[in-house]
């Protein structure tokens, strides 16, 4: 009989406090807390989907995903969202393009008819441009507007004087 007694206190107390408005208080913060929390999630998962994907249709469906399955969907996205941002895609893509236009800028070509041509061509083997001129001391191709053969140090309006000299000899 007794133990009957203690145990109804004991469910009238545990329904008190189930019935108090404190209790009512706590359970409406919980679950406002959550929905914020739900709800910043989609708000993170579009701003985040608009940065990774271009795609409008795809960023409609993550953006779904996450409200529709509450933070789960936010995980699935997560998992599933491609590992980089636009902007660095496209940066990447700009950098190796870069990269080929400095590649190509620094390939010589020739002026005429903008054929790669190697360094040392006396003449265009395209269109027989004239690119350098052989050095009349050492006969390394030497550029036209050099003062001076880097190759063997000999003035290179004095070698190519004397070169034309001899032409004109022979
Ligand atoms: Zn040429
Ligand atoms: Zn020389």
């Amino acid at each position: 009989m007794h133990y009957i007694i203690a145990q109804t206190e004991v469910s009238n107390e545990a329904e008190s406090f189930f019935d108090s408005p404190w209790w009512e208080f706590t359970t409406l913060i919980t679950k406002a807390v959550l929905v914020a929390l739900w709800l910043a999630l989609v708000y993170w998962t579009y701003k985040d989907a608009k940065r990774r994907i271009s795609d409008p249709l795809m960023i409609g469906i993550a953006v779904a995903t996450s409200f529709i399955f509450p933070y789960l969907g936010t995980l699935f996205y997560v998992i599933l969202r491609p590992p980089e941002y636009l902007e660095d895609v496209v940066e990447r893509e700009l950098e190796i393009q870069a990269r080929k236009l400095e590649v190509a800028t620094n390939t010589p070509r020739c002026p005429s008819c903008q054929m790669p041509v190697r360094d040392d061509y006396l003449v265009c083997p395209n269109c027989r441009q004239n690119l350098k001129v052989a050095c009349k001391s050492c006969g390394k191709p030497i550029d036209p507007a050099w003062r001076a053969c880097p190759f063997c140090g000999v003035d290179a309006g004095a070698a190519q004087a004397r070169g034309e000299e001899e032409e004109m000899f022979t």
